[in-house]
């Protein structure tokens, strides 16, 4: 056949070790039989160098993650994991996490050996779900897929493809990883359309979206807790914390401190807050920055979800004369106030109006999360933005006004 010396073929191969010749035999003489119109348009519309390839790999992984999980990680390879040192978020389980990662190298080494124009990657379970990625020359091509292939995802693997952001999910010192472990499944699973529109609309998605379990009301944290910028001294009561028992008042302290935390340091996109302690099916979404393209987002793939906007000034800002912020103490005679105050000089995150009010919350359970509250400063390195490197240098203890 003369016609067929400047056509494609197809190359098959497994992206999973684990699967048998007989496993892929099936669905591969299905597809060399579905993929000939592909393959005809190819020829005839001379999009292709002589013998290019088309590589199809088979993976044992489902459609939905290989869609999230073959985007090619760039130079900078893989996630950023070491460098922030949290704890690894995925939102798959271990068995797929290194499934993707198997996928990977093997798109990375067809790409390396076989240099072709795209490769199909079939799930073994769904084979008629097939997702193209496009690893170079897509613009004719990708139209011309999507009308031979229509129900065929397209995924594009050159250097603009953005990674689909993952999950990174931290609790506020109190929920353990049990309960990580235990929402982590659930979360991703609720938030993958909107983590799949990320990777894709958004220009940096290798960034994680935050979620934060918390066991105090989000609707506190999120909505009524403002702290404007005060430079009277006047005390003023704080709606949402003044009405709240001991250990919610506490909880609520300890959960509002590690969100500032997580947004001053990590700088999110967005933060997801879940309340694990009452109803952890109810969680908000809070978008820290790129308003206007996120809140599309999560209109369109999670249209009955509530969202609410981080305002920079939510963070107690120093000002000349000194922190306004409540006292951390539940005897305080100004509980629940706003009012001159200075941080604990081990955690810098706690803080009193008076040396007595230190003492008592020490005893009351602070020597429980200052040290753990040290730690989750989240390693803030030298050169990162620090607007609380200010706050930090008050004297090493408290004095009583
Ligand atoms: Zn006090
Ligand atoms: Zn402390």
């Amino acid at each position: 056949m003369s016609s067929s010396e400047g056509r494609p073929f197809l190359w098959f191969g497994c992206a999973d070790g684990t699967l048998s010749k007989q496993e892929v035999a099936t669905p591969r003489m299905r597809l060399a039989r579905e993929l000939q119109s592909i393959i005809n348009y190819m020829a005839q519309c001379d999009l292709e160098k002589a013998n290019e390839p088309i590589v199809v790999l088979f993976s044992r992984l489902s459609p939905d993650v290989i869609r999230s999980g073959a985007a090619l990680p760039t130079n900078n390879g893989s996630p950023k994991d070491s460098q922030s040192g949290m704890p690894l978020g995925d939102d798959i389980s271990m068995a797929e996490y290194s499934r993707v990662k198997a996928l990977r190298r093997a798109i990375e080494e067809a790409r390396d050996k076989l240099n072709p124009r795209f490769i199909m990657l079939i799930p073994l379970q769904q084979p008629w779900l097939w997702t193209f990625v496009f690893l170079r020359g897509h613009d004719q091509l990708r139209p011309a897929l999507h009308r031979l292939a229509p129900n065929a995802a397209q995924l594009m693997a050159d250097r603009r493809q953005a990674v689909t952001p993952g999950l990174l999910m931290l609790d506020d010192l109190t929920a353990g990883k049990d309960v990580l472990q235990r929402l982590r499944p659930r979360m991703a699973h609720e938030l993958r359309p909107l983590l799949l529109w990320m990777g894709e609309n958004m220009e940096d998605s290798n960034e994680r979206v935050v979620v934060l379990c918390i066991c105090a009301e989000w609707s506190i944290l999120a909505q009524r807790f403002i702290i404007p910028d005060a430079d009277s001294g006047e005390a003023y009561q704080v709606a949402g914390l003044s009405d709240l028992g001991d250990a919610e008042f506490q909880r609520t302290l300890l959960a509002r401190d590690r969100l500032f935390n997580v947004v001053d340091v990590l700088q999110p996109r967005l933060l997801v807050l879940v309340n694990w302690l009452t109803n952890s099916d109810d969680w908000l979404m809070v978008v820290c920055r790129d308003q206007t393209r996120l809140i599309t987002g999560i209109g369109n793939t999670l249209p009955n979800r509530e969202f609410c906007i981080w305002a920079q000034r939510r963070l107690p800002q120093p000002s000349k004369s000194g922190i306004y912020d409540v006292c951390y103490s539940n005897v305080c005679p100004k509980r629940g106030q706003v009012q001159l105050v200075q941080l604990c000089p081990r955690c810098f995150t706690a803080k009193y109006c008076s040396s007595m009010c230190q003492a008592e919350h020490w005893k009351a359970g602070h020597c429980r999360f200052c040290s753990p509250l040290q730690a989750a400063k989240l390693k803030r390195g030298p050169g990162a933005r620090n607007d609380t490197a200010k706050v930090r240098s008050p004297a090493p203890s408290v004095k009583k006004r």
